[in-house]
């Protein structure tokens, strides 16, 4: 009978829309029993909303597949329900099984199948694919950072969809480190932290959002410590994100930044104009619409830096578009994005040169000099590659800017610092870094 909830749900995202479908639906677990369809819910908040507006549409969708309305209920799952006797599972229930996890959960949509890469996340989209190929072994902890709206979340969800996907009985935590904190807290104040340990240290794997969130927060940065400690000695994977990189994050107790520091550490970067036009156009793939490239390419250059103002844009326009019943026309796309969005910042290979002979104690003109010494070359190359990637100059420009060189010169630099990128993590933390360094020059 599970298979009618499954023969079903395509019926009940038509019904309910994607969004809700992906909120409320999704996370619904079916279980048989004497009594019919049981629908587990993590809470009774989630039982009320699920009752009062979708339960009608649920029979209604079964009763389609079905031909005819079986019975349904909606109980809370067994762990946070105070059990009654009716509750109780019988005593071999048939589950579906399900891509979930144990704790906290993740959004269906974001998916390796809908990731866009390119250039500014391959090497933390491969870092991911390897992840979830051999979790625990090879990069452990996987350190993923990056501003915001860059896609850590979504490539974090990936990875988790990806593991479930290989292996459905793992059980996995998914949550932000807020979410970390606040559990812990409700479990402080019960007086269940044993439970709340046991909890956590028992998963295989453990992902958590956003960690730059316990800066300062000294309790529950301690208790993540154990955790973390744990998993680790028994090889389960964790993977954390943040919006800076470890050493950055201020009021970070050193144990805790050198565990982070332990492993494969990859950043995002924000995406090129061509990835830009890729992803809005899939994102409205997703959406049923074919983006005409015109258009794309108007919300690739006019939206903020981040996806998620891209996105932002991209929903506008879809909406007023569909509100008023008329086509996408590059005209009115223009008229729609131009007023919100602030031009977008301008990176100079001057203010490259400027932040990169600071880091490195050198002066301008040393960087721009013929000087061979290694200790000047070093940053020589990677003050190239920072132009190519940021200020997005010719290489023949950034040649002229650094004292008249050939272009093949500047080629040959980037080239060099790519390959370092790629087989050394610390090179990549640190052009990182400058990366951040410049931006904060520029947005200063
Ligand atoms: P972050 O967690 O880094 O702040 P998110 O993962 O929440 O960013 O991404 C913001 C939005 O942009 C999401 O809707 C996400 O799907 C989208 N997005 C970001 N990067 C990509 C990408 N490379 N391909 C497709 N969508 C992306
Ligand atoms: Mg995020």
């Amino acid at each position: 009978m599970e298979a009618e909830w499954l023969a079903a749900l395509p019926r009940l995202r038509e019904r309910v829309g994607d969004r809700n479908f992906a909120t409320w639906i999704e996370p619904i677990l079916c279980v048989r029993d004497e009594q019919g369809l049981r629908l587990e819910v993590p809470s009774r908040f989630f039982q009320e909303w699920v009752t009062r507006h979708f339960l009608s549409r649920i029979r209604e969708a079964l009763a389609d597949s079905a031909g005819m309305i079986p019975a349904v209920r909606i109980v809370v799952a067994a762990a946070e329900a105070t059990s009654t006797p009716r509750d109780s599972a019988p005593a071999t229930p048939q589950r579906v099984t399900r891509t979930r996890p144990k704790i906290g959960r993740l959004v269906a949509e974001y998916t390796f199948d809908t990731f866009v890469v390119g250039h500014a996340n391959e090497v933390a989209y491969r870092a991911a694919c390897s992840v979830a190929e051999l979790p625990g072994r090879r990069f452990n902890p996987f350190f993923l950072w990056g501003g915001v709206g860059l896609g850590k979340t979504h490539l974090i969800n990936a990875l988790a969809h990806d593991l479930l996907a290989r292996s459905p009985r793992r059980s996995m935590a998914c949550l932000s480190a807020e979410a970390f904190m606040n559990t812990m807290i409700t479990s402080l104040r019960q007086d269940q932290m044993a439970a709340f340990r046991d909890r956590f240290r028992e998963v295989d794997v453990l992902i958590l959002d956003d960690v730059e969130f316990l800066a300062g927060k000294e309790r529950t940065q301690e208790e993540f410590f154990h955790t973390f400690n744990t998993l680790y000695a028994a090889s389960k994977q964790v993977v954390l994100t943040s919006d800076k990189p470890p050493h950055a994050i201020a009021e970070l107790e050193q144990r805790l930044r050198s565990r982070f520091e332990g492993g494969l550490i990859a950043d995002i970067h924000p995406p090129t104009h061509e990835m830009r036009i890729a992803i809005v156009t899939k994102k409205a793939a997703v959406q049923g619409v074919d983006l005409p490239p015109s258009i794309a390419c108007i919300l690739a250059e006019r939206s903020g830096p981040s996806v998620r103002e891209l996105e932002g844009a991209l929903t506008r326009v879809l909406a007023t578009t569909s509100l008023r019943g008329v086509p996408l026309d590059v005209e009115m796309v223009k008229r729609l994005i131009a007023p919100v969005t602030p031009p977008p910042t301008v990176i100079s290979v001057e203010s490259i040169q400027e932040t990169v002979s600071q880091h490195f104690r050198l002066s301008v003109v040393d960087l721009k000099s013929h000087n061979r010494a290694r200790s000047v070359t070093f940053p020589r190359q990677i003050a190239m590659y920072l132009s190519r990637r940021l200020a997005d100059a010719s290489f023949p420009s950034i040649a002229e800017k650094f004292g008249g060189r050939d272009h093949s010169t500047v080629m040959h630099a980037v080239r060099t610092v790519e390959d370092k990128r790629n087989q050394d993590p610390n090179t990549g933390s640190l052009l990182a870094i400058l990366e951040s360094e410049v931006r904060s020059r520029v947005n200063a």
